[in-house]
């Protein structure tokens, strides 16, 4: 990911949240910020911030390599239904692929997505994480 520093900042609610658009009209909630609601068509949204939790609905394990991507192989997509009852889907870290399960409750977190060089920007961005369970 190259971006500028201004575009970067400009678009770090996006990177950092899970944002979602809520429909006044029809009630349903769809993932991204938009300005029509993409079942209705209506422009009396709001954008909510999702809790970013979740259950596994599907999965897959990924072992296409790309120049920046090699030290995270291999990879688990995760199809998310949020709680809010939107579908995302998402890069599924802090577990083996063997232990994925469908159901499994996830969380969205901030991990290090890549960098531009050593010396250069690091950026972050949404993963999914398994739900850590408290006593
Ligand atoms: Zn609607």
């Amino acid at each position: 990911m190259r971006s500028s520093i201004s575009i970067f900042w400009r678009r770090k609610d996006s990177y950092y949240k899970v944002l979602l658009t809520r429909c006044k009209r029809c009630g349903r909630a769809s993932f991204f910020a938009r300005d029509v609601c993409p079942y209705c068509g209506s422009s009396d949204v709001s954008i909510v911030k999702s809790s970013g939790r979740g259950r596994v609905v599907s999965y897959t394990v990924s072992y296409f390599r790309t120049d920046s991507n090699e030290e995270y192989l291999p990879l688990v997509i995760a199809l998310v239904r949020l709680d809010e009852g939107v579908y995302v889907t998402g890069e599924l870290r802090d577990v083996e692929p063997a232990e994925v399960r469908e159901g499994m409750e996830v969380e969205a977190v901030l991990r290090r997505y890549s960098s531009d060089d050593p010396y250069g920007l690091i950026y972050y961005g949404l993963k999914f994480i398994p739900v850590i369970k408290r006593c």
